[in-house]
């Protein structure tokens, strides 16, 4: 029992030391979002010459497209530290106080679900934004007391998978706002080629393209994809990557062929056999499958329409032919399509 949890647990960690072997540095090195990056590089550049710190930027997208990543070049590409917190660990001033006063000049903050900040913390944040001030309480009692404390100039970025949860006025204290999107095939083709070259293992074009088409648009998921696909190339294969190993491996880790996780198949399911393929309201959808509809709204529903298996109506979502086809349903004919 104990050496099973030991041996996962080992697996886990080379899993993450592999997955921060594959991080890319430097602009140069990370593929896609270009215009992102293309804006970016040139706030940065204005930044140093003018030996300011850069504006606060906002990452807001989908999980596993490269918003930690991307912070972390930012800070490498400014020559400034960098540290990183998360919405949910900072649930008082103190914390927050704490790591912004041990900021040095210009640094990054990055705090990654920052929809997740609690209110008062968050109110808290927007005079070190602002004016890089904060009050801080010192002694207990009678005789406590607050006192300002300036701060060095920083850049605080921050992640969010749910920009609708965000405040007016903390997105009001973003100068820079970026909005991440799905990779396309080719760029994460590229990605997978990079990452196999760093893991020291052959991968072909085409099993390249094949684990980028499962990818669901997500660097992190051809990242993982590609280790397991590596790990039966090097056990039922020679260790080289072609198309027929990385075909059999897919099959074998039961990967959809269009990359679709658990919760989007379990989405298209619910409207096609509750709601007979829809149109229906968000919240309904939310409701029958016990998630939160802003989660299926940010997180799940934009990959499904950028794919074309639902589409949003006026009157709600419905699924779409290829949603049929790939979950082997047939599609029932509608009352007005009878006449
Ligand atoms: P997020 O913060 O948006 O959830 P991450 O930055 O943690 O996503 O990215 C997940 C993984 O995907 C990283 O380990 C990185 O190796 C890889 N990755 C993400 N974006 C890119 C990219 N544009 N180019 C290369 N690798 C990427």
């Amino acid at each position: 029992m104990t050496d099973n949890f030991d041996i996962r647990k080992q697996i886990l960690d080379s899993d993450k030391d592999v997955e921060k072997a594959l991080r890319p540095l430097s602009f140069g090195d990370f593929r896609g979002q270009d215009k992102i990056v293309e804006n970016l590089s040139i706030f940065v550049t204005a930044a140093k010459m003018r030996g300011e710190s850069l504006d606060h930027v906002l990452l807001h997208g989908p999980p596993g497209l490269g918003k930690t990543t991307l912070s972390n070049i930012i800070s490498n590409e400014l020559g400034v530290g960098f540290k990183i917190t998360s919405g949910p660990v900072l649930d008082k001033p103190g914390d927050l106080a704490g790591l912004l006063t041990g900021l040095e000049k210009n640094d990054v903050l990055f705090i990654d679900e920052i929809h997740r900040l609690s209110p008062i913390v968050e109110e808290y944040l927007y005079s070190a934004m602002e004016d890089f001030r904060i009050d801080i309480m010192i002694d207990k009692g009678p005789s406590a007391r607050s006192i300002q404390i300036d701060l060095e100039p920083f850049t605080l970025i921050g992640a969010t998978t749910r920009s609708g949860l965000l405040t007016s006025p903390l997105r009001a204290r973003f100068g820079i706002n970026c909005h991440f999107e799905y990779y396309d095939e080719s760029v994460l083709r590229g990605i997978i080629l990079r990452s196999a070259s760093i893991l020291g293992t052959k991968c072909s074009q085409e099993a390249a393209r094949e684990i980028a088409l499962r990818s669901r648009g997500t660097p992190r998921v051809a990242n993982a994809l590609l280790r397991r696909v590596r790990d039966f190339a090097q056990v039922r294969g020679n260790g080289e990557i072609d198309l027929e190993i990385s075909k059999y491996s897919l099959e074998a880790l039961n990967i959809d062929k269009y990359g679709l996780d658990e919760i989007d198949n379990k989405i298209l399911l619910t409207i096609i056999d509750k709601f007979r393929g829809g149109p229906v309201g968000l919240t309904t959808i939310a409701t029958a499958l016990g998630e939160d509809a802003g989660t299926i709204e940010e997180v799940y529903e934009p990959f499904l329409i950028k794919e074309g298996f639902i589409k949003r109506t006026p009157r709600g979502r419905e699924v779409m032919p290829l949603a049929y086809e790939h979950l082997g349903r047939i599609r029932e004919a509608r009352q007005n399509e009878l006449f």
